[in-house]
């Protein structure tokens, strides 16, 4: 993420509207690893939505990232880049789902997605704000804004 926002032309066709602050929350899948942080920045791209899950694949390569060397699916990695929404698209392609098929039950999600887009809507769920208190209902919500 913090690629991503920091050079306005490291994704083609694309700028960077708004980039949340970096999150910190606990661990999550496999508890036995440092925190995780988490950011989300919102792009207007000319990029299908293909096209832009290459390129993001291609940064996390750049920054290290080598899937096939990841022992426990969960663990620590360098850098995840997800699409959580493309505007109000649905797809569910071999490789590619949107919305991001856990984004609303991961709060590490959508507190930085609501900061960028306090009016994001999950297709086929209602809104993230909506889904965000319904986690907040069933447990604390463990993410802090750092800065
Ligand atoms: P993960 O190891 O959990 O980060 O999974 C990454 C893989 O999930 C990528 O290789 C993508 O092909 C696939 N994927 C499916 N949907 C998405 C999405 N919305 N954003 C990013 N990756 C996705």
């Amino acid at each position: 993420m913090l690629a991503v926002s920091s050079k306005n032309d490291a994704l083609p066709h694309t700028r960077v509207r708004r980039t949340s602050r970096l999150y910190r929350s606990p661990a999550w899948g496999v508890a036995d690893q440092p925190d995780f942080l988490n950011a989300a920045v919102l792009l207007e791209t000319a990029l299908p939505p293909r096209e832009l899950l290459d390129e993001l694949l291609a940064i996390e390569r750049e920054a290290g990232r080598d899937r096939s060397a990841e022992a426990v699916r969960w663990g620590p990695r360098v850098l995840d880049l997800d699409i959580l929404l493309y505007g109000d698209r649905r797809i569910d392609e071999p490789g590619l789902r949107v919305p991001h098929p856990h984004l609303h039950e991961r709060a590490f999600a959508l507190v930085p997605l609501l900061e960028v887009w306090p009016e994001a809507t999950i297709p086929g769920r209602g809104r993230a704000r909506e889904a965000l208190d319904a986690l907040g209902a069933m447990a604390p919500i463990e993410v802090e804004a750092l800065g």
